[in-house]
């Protein structure tokens, strides 16, 4: 199901069309030159591959405009791409080059900062890491946190409705926004950049283009919503057997530090393992190894409290041996070193051949218990495969990464991808999960949607396609 089995049926753009095109942007910004091109049509797991009539860079909403109105007119389709970091495909383009990828890169404006109201106004093109920085510079916290926030986008973040690493506090990204200007099928701006907390009139449209992975419209600007810095912060990493004594810590964490809980991940040994082999200037996070690790940390109002709430729920943890040991950082630059054995997880185990990956979700509740029922299924399908499931056990989000055997071969381990999701998707759907927690559907998921989702559900998703993009210009492929 990695590929899905559509095939464009948009015709390809003629020399004079794309010249009309490329006069929107400008020849500047109308990217033809296939070196140029190179990077907009790969992403970062080297999983999807494409190829593309053209790549405009427009440089404002307007031009934005006025590229789907010629779009709609002439059933051109439209690729929108952010930073390209997506993870399912959406942003990369089919392999026949009749698609134009619109690249959001230059609308990279922050239009507006309301320390008093909370709001940051941004352009599609930021880079989220700008974002945080700008919030930062005005004395607030804009809290989307994920490994690729150098380089992903405020409008890639919302379109696929980014989760992150400070979700439990914090919400998905749909919940961080108040207000979104977008540009729909047909050319029309909808300028919806509210302010406003509150705003009971009807339908709540932002919501539609939110996770739609640019299907719907392409969003060009967003009010963000801006959080106290938080005075102090505790990071700790924490040994333990298993995902049942990491739940019960969860429980702890939660009723010890209450909302200040921002962050509770897991990690297997194995995780930390392939960290220490592959990653540069790392070591073991706790003096003896464990089974498993939870990252977990609160942002609270003062020191004191930091301190102590969060040597009281050790203090019970290590009583009641949910936990063995732990260790809290000392330094900022020993906490960057825990967040740093986390982020590099995905990176490092792509140093050992070959990985299936399933980004999925259960109830909170259900971790454990997907985790070792998923784990026996993978074991007994390969035997020698390596699970690593490791995530946001706060969120009740898991990355079930399934490494080749050691010294097997990696083509013929990635050739038994479908049957290793058909094992895995078949548990989520005994939990009542989702086959897709936080990366969205894309091309990846796209032909497995429709077993998965409620029947009624997916019915009024293409009715909602067929009313906003008649033509079906927008990301054509993608999701439906
Ligand atoms: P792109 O990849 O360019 O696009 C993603 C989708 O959004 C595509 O369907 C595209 O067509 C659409 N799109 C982009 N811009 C627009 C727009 N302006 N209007 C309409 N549609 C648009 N994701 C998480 O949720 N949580 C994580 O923890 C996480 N960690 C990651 C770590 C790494 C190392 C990497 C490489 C990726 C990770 N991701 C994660 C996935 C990815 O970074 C996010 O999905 C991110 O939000 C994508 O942003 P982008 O700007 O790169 O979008």
């Amino acid at each position: 199901m990695l590929h899905s089995d559509y095939r464009p049926p948009n015709p390809a753009p003629s020399e004079d069309l794309i010249a009309r095109f490329a006069a929107i942007v400008g020849v500047r910004y109308a990217i033809r030159a296939p070196a140029e091109m190179a990077r907009y049509l790969d992403e970062p797991r080297d999983l999807f591959h494409g190829k593309a009539a053209l790549v405009l860079r427009p440089g404002s909403t307007e031009e934005v405009a006025a590229i789907l109105r010629l779009a709609n007119e002439t059933g051109t389709a439209i690729i929108p791409q952010g930073g390209n970091t997506g993870l399912v495909g959406g942003q990369v383009p089919h392999d026949d080059g009749t698609e134009i990828i619109l690249s959001l890169g230059r609308l990279n404006r922050i239009r507006e900062v309301d320390a008093e109201g909370g709001t940051l106004v941004a352009e599609a093109g930021v880079v989220l890491t700008a974002v945080q920085n700008a919030a930062d510079a005005a004395g607030l916290l804009f809290p989307l946190s994920l490994g690729s926030e150098g380089s992903c986008t405020v409008g890639g973040n919302l379109s696929t409705n980014a989760g992150g690493t400070a979700v439990l506090a914090y919400g998905n990204a749909r919940e961080l926004v108040l207000g979104l200007e977008v540009v729909l099928a047909d050319g029309r701006i909808w300028n919806g950049l509210g302010r406003l907390r509150k705003d009971n009139t009807g339908y709540d449209l932002k919501h539609l283009f939110m996770g739609a992975e640019g299907t719907l419209g392409v969003i060009t600007a967003a009010v963000l919503k801006l959080f106290p810095k938080p005075k102090a912060v505790t990071t700790a990493f924490i040994g333990l057997d298993s995902p049942h004594a990491a739940l019960a810590l969860l429980g702890l964490a939660r009723q010890h530090l209450g909302a200040a809980l921002t962050t509770f991940e897991v990690v297997p040994r194995i995780g930390i393992d392939f960290v220490l082999k592959h990653g540069n200037n790392t070591r073991d996070p706790l003096g003896e190894p464990h089974a498993w690790y939870v990252l977990a940390e609160g942002s609270f109002g003062d020191e004191a409290q930091a301190q102590s709430g969060t040597e009281a729920l050790l203090e019970e943890a290590l009583e009641k041996g949910i936990v063995a040991d732990a260790a809290i950082a000392a330094s900022e630059a020993q906490r960057e070193q825990f967040w740093g054995m986390r982020h590099i997880l995905s990176e490092v185990q792509s140093r050992e051949g070959g990985s299936i990956k399933h980004d999925v979700s259960v109830p909170v509740a259900a971790v454990p218990a997907f985790i070792d029922a998923a784990t026996a299924a993978v074991e007994a399908l390969i035997p020698g495969a390596r699970v690593i499931a490791f995530g946001h056990l706060g969120d009740g989000n898991i990355h079930f990464n399934v490494s080749q055997p050691v010294g097997g071969d990696k083509a013929a381990f990635l050739a038994g991808w479908d049957a290793v999701n058909e094992c895995v998707h078949a548990i989520v759907a005994e939990f009542s999960g989702s086959i897709s927690a936080e990366h969205g559907i894309g091309r990846m998921k796209r032909d497995l949607l429709p077993r998965f989702k409620d029947p009624v559900a997916l019915a009024v998703m293409r009715q909602l396609k067929a009313t906003l993009d008649p033509n079906g210009i927008l990301n054509p492929g993608k999701v439906l």
